[in-house]
C-alpha cells in the first residue's frame, strides 16, 4: 500500500509547435518536475531542447506528418476551420499507432494536452484517463466566442465547410474514435478541466466558465537579456512568431525615420532585408520581448495571446492588429477594457497618429495597469501545479 502511495505520478503531455503555444507551459511543467512527477513531453523536435532542459522525457511526433511542423500551416489552421478539421484528422491519424503504443506503456494518471494537440484529447478519451486542457488562448463558449468577431461571410464559409468536415470524422470514427462532431474535438464543454494562462477578468465572460476551469494568468518568462533605453519614448512592433509583412514594417519604418522615437521592430527572417536605417530604428529577427516591453511605452501587436498578455503585463498599451479570429477574440476584448486601440489601416500617417495617441493616452494606460494588476493577482504557476495535483 504504502509502495503505491509513494509512486511516482506520472503526466503525459501533448504540445503542438509553436512558440505562443509552449511558452506559456514551461513554468507550469518546471513547477510539476520540482514538485516531483514524471513527465512524458510528446512533442516536435524544433522544440526538443526547450523542453529537454527541463527534466521532462521527450517523445517525438516528427515525420508522421510533415504538414503539422509548418509555420504557414498553423496560421492557415488558424484562419480555415475546415482545413482545420483535415489537418486534424491526418495528424490524428498519422499519430495514431505511434501514441497509443506508448500511452499503454507509460500508463499516465493524467494526460495534459495543448488545446489545439486534439490527438492528445482523444487518446485521453479512448483509454479513459483523466484529462486536462492546456488553453494557451482564451477558453472559448458560447458567449466568449462572440470575440472571434466572425462576420456572416464567416459563418456561411463555416456551414459550407460542413460536408468536409464530416467526411474528416468519418475517417476518425473508422479508427475507433467516436466523435459526434468536429465542435467536440475543438471545443471543451463545462465539464472539461481546463487550465487557462490568463485571468478571470481578462477572459471574455469569464464568470461564464464552471468550476472546472482554471484561470492561472500568464506566465511570464523572466527577463534574460536586457534591452537599452535610448530615448524618451520607446515604440515596440512585432507580428509574432508566425506572421509577417514587408509592406506594414515598411510603413512602420517610414512612420517614424528619424523622429524622437526609439523603434524596435522584430520581424523575423525579414530582418535582413532592411539595412542603412535611420539610428532610432532598430530591426531584429527576434528579440528577448519581455525585456524589450519592460522599457516599451507602447506595442503594436498582432494580438497573439502571449504577446498582448505581455505588453499587459508590463502595463504597456497596445495598439491591435490582429489576422486570426482568434486575434481578433484578444483585439476586442483589450479594446473593451480600454488598454488599446485598432489600428484601421497600415498607411504610415495613420500608424504614427494611433501610436502618438495610445502612448499618450492616460486612460489606456491605467486600464493597461488594471489588466496588470489582474494578472498579478492570479495564482500563476502555483495554481495550476494544485488544480493538477488533485486530479491526479
Ligand atoms: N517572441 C519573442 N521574441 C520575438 C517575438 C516573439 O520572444 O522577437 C515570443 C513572445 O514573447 C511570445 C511568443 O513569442 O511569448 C509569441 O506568441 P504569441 O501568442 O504572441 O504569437 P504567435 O507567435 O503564436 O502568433
Amino acid at each position: 500500500m504504502a509502495e503505491l502511495k509513494n509512486k511516482k505520478k506520472r503526466i503525459a503531455w501533448f504540445g503542438v509547435p509553436a512558440h505562443g503555444h509552449i511558452n506559456p507551459t514551461i513554468n507550469l511543467l518546471k513547477e510539476l518536475r520540482e514538485a516531483g512527477y514524471d513527465i512524458f513531453y510528446f512533442g516536435f523536435d524544433r522544440f526538443r531542447k526547450q523542453v529537454e532542459g527541463l527534466g521532462v522525457e521527450f517523445i517525438s511526433c516528427d515525420g508522421y506528418n510533415d504538414d503539422l511542423d509548418n509555420d504557414e500551416n498553423m496560421v492557415k489552421f488558424a484562419l480555415e476551420l475546415s482545413y482545420a478539421a483535415e489537418l486534424l484528422a491526418d495528424s490524428i491519424l498519422a499519430l495514431d499507432d505511434m501514441i497509443s503504443e506508448k500511452i499503454c506503456q507509460i500508463e499516465p494518471d493524467l494526460i495534459v494536452s495543448d488545446s489545439l494537440a486534439y490527438w492528445g484529447k482523444l487518446v485521453a478519451m479512448k483509454y479513459h484517463i483523466p484529462y486536462v486542457s492546456s488553453t494557451t488562448t482564451y477558453a472559448f463558449n458560447w458567449y466568449s466566442s462572440w470575440y472571434l468577431g466572425y462576420d456572416l461571410k464567416g459563418v456561411i464559409k463555416l456551414i459550407a465547410s460542413m460536408p468536409k468536415m464530416n467526411r474528416e470524422l468519418k475517417r476518425l470514427r473508422i479508427k475507433g474514435y467516436h466523435v459526434a462532431n468536429i465542435f467536440k474535438i475543438v471545443c471543451n464543454d463545462r465539464l472539461t478541466n481546463t487550465i487557462v494562462y490568463t485571468s478571470k477578468e481578462f477572459q471574455p465572460g469569464g464568470n461564464t466558465f464552471s468550476n472546472k476551469y482554471c484561470f492561472v494568468g500568464p506566465s511570464i518568462r523572466p527577463i534574460v537579456t536586457r534591452m537599452e533605453k535610448k530615448a524618451k519614448k520607446t515604440i515596440y512592433i512585432s507580428l509574432g512568431t508566425l506572421i509577417s509583412s514587408t509592406l506594414f514594417y515598411d510603413n512602420c519604418i517610414k512612420a517614424f525615420s528619424n523622429t524622437d522615437y526609439q523603434v524596435i521592430i522584430s520581424m523575423g527572417n525579414n530582418a535582413m532585408k532592411y539595412r542603412d536605417l535611420p539610428e532610432n530604428i532598430e530591426v531584429y529577427e527576434s528579440v528577448d520581448q519581455v525585456a524589450v516591453l519592460s522599457i516599451a511605452d507602447v506595442f503594436i501587436t498582432h494580438c497573439g495571446m502571449n504577446s498582448a498578455s505581455e505588453g499587459l503585463y508590463y502595463e504597456v498599451p497596445l495598439i491591435l492588429f490582429p489576422q486570426t479570429p482568434e486575434q481578433w477574440a484578444v483585439a476586442n476584448r483589450v479594446k473593451e477594457l480600454g488598454a488599446g486601440e485598432n489600428l484601421v489601416s497600415i498607411e504610415a500617417e495613420c500608424i504614427f497618429a494611433t501610436v502618438e495617441r495610445v502612448m499618450n493616452s492616460e486612460k489606456c494606460k491605467f486600464a493597461a495597469k488594471q489588466i496588470a494588476d489582474g494578472f498579478k493577482k492570479a495564482g500563476g504557476t502555483k495554481k495550476g501545479k494544485e488544480f493538477i495535483e488533485k486530479l491526479c
